[in-house]
């Protein structure tokens, strides 16, 4: 315990919201660090503090804006759910930071990782975090066998997690606030020491309680289970021309990117040529596609590819459902598009195409 304690405040990495404890700083670095790694989050989120730096601004803040803040992180429920949860403390808490860990979990958007963070690392207190990173160092130093996924084993884990967490409040030891001191130090040993591949026993400060390493079975822990199969997706993407303007359209509600602009797009067969798809789409009739390129990214368990086709064209928008605009380039830099058509948007612009 002390041995980690200590290697932590020789070791912590310097992260701009370590430097505070404001609540709201921390519940906003802990919801962008879910998924998105440290350094990206960095910029993410100085950029957010400074245009909203508390909840009542966030509260406040035009749905465009804070996905704008947000574009690039993806899975966009987490912006959404932020919004949602400061305009629930703001409603209810009377703008003031919810303490008890129980109000926490009320929050939009706010599990039991979540809540445990802001609780322990804001405001001290003994509760339990556990994330990739700790459930690696737990099943390592306890040698804890079976999926962490699992519900039995993730429960182990938890209250492993807890018990440590409660031990680190009880002692008596130099330095304070240790909920949150040792809290981040079990991350911090999972992000730097002890890694998913060549973790650096030698250098651990808890090598010799650590079940694993005397096994010399590192490598079996976490047992994972096997990782589902990727799932290809092909997409037939439209850009269309129009007066120096290109068309974007806005994804509807209840779709996991709602709210964001894409370029016109179908889903299509692996098989299938997209310009005809997409031209009965925009019931665009004959059109001289040019096909660009075939980009590809992946979301969870699916490798999506892009099929990206050019025409000058100009749909009757009145005939289509939805939102749909034609936007300047300039237009586009400002327009929340979600992660995938903003690369696109980039290459179309070095490309000299938009
Ligand atoms: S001794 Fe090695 S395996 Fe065990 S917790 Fe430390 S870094 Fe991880």
């Amino acid at each position: 315990m002390e041995s980690l304690l200590a290697w932590f405040d020789r070791n912590a990495r310097d992260l701009p919201w370590r430097r505070t404890r404001d609540p709201y700083g921390v519940w906003i670095s802990e919801v962008m660090l879910q998924q998105t790694q440290v350094r990206t989050v960095v910029g993410y989120w100085e950029r957010w503090m400074r245009e909203l730096p508390d909840v009542a601004s966030l509260a406040e803040a035009a749905d465009d804006r804070v996905l704008k803040l947000w574009e690039g992180l993806g899975y966009y429920s987490r912006a959404r759910n932020l919004q949602r949860a400061a305009r629930r403390i703001v409603g209810v808490h009377g703008g003031r930071f919810p303490e008890a860990h129980a109000d926490l979990l009320e929050l939009p958007g706010v599990g039991r990782y979540t809540a445990g963070a802001i609780a322990s690392i804001a405001f001290d207190q003994p509760q339990p975090i556990l994330d990739g990173n700790v459930i690696r160092v737990l099943s390592r130093i306890g040698a804890i066998p079976g999926d962490p996924k699992s519900k039995p084993v993730s429960e182990r884990l938890w209250s492993e997690a807890a018990q440590l967490v409660g031990e680190a409040a009880a002692a008596e030891g130099a330095g304070t606030r240790r909920c949150a001191r040792f809290n981040q130090a079990l991350m911090e040993l999972g992000a730097t020491v002890c890694t998913p591949t060549s973790p650096n026993c030698p250098a651990c400060p808890w090598s010799q309680a650590c079940h694993a390493h005397a096994r010399k079975e590192v490598d079996r822990f976490p047992e994972t289970a096997v990782r589902p199969t990727v799932t290809a997706r092909f997409v037939a993407t439209a850009i269309l021309r129009h007066q120096g303007r290109l068309l974007v359209h806005r994804r509807e509600g209840g779709d996991v990117n709602a709210g964001f602009w894409e370029f016109p797009n179908e889903e299509i067969r692996k098989d299938q040529d997209p310009g005809p798809v997409l031209a009965r789409w925009l019931s665009l009739g004959s059109v001289a596609w040019t096909p660009l390129a075939d980009l590809r990214h992946a979301i969870t368990r699916y490798r999506f590819t892009q099929r990206i086709v050019l025409a000058d064209a100009s749909p009757d928008l009145a005939r289509l459902s939805g939102e749909w605009r034609w936007a300047t380039p300039e237009e586009l830099e400002s327009l929340a598009l979600t992660g995938a058509h903003r690369r696109l948007f980039r290459r179309l612009r070095d490309d000299g195409l938009a």
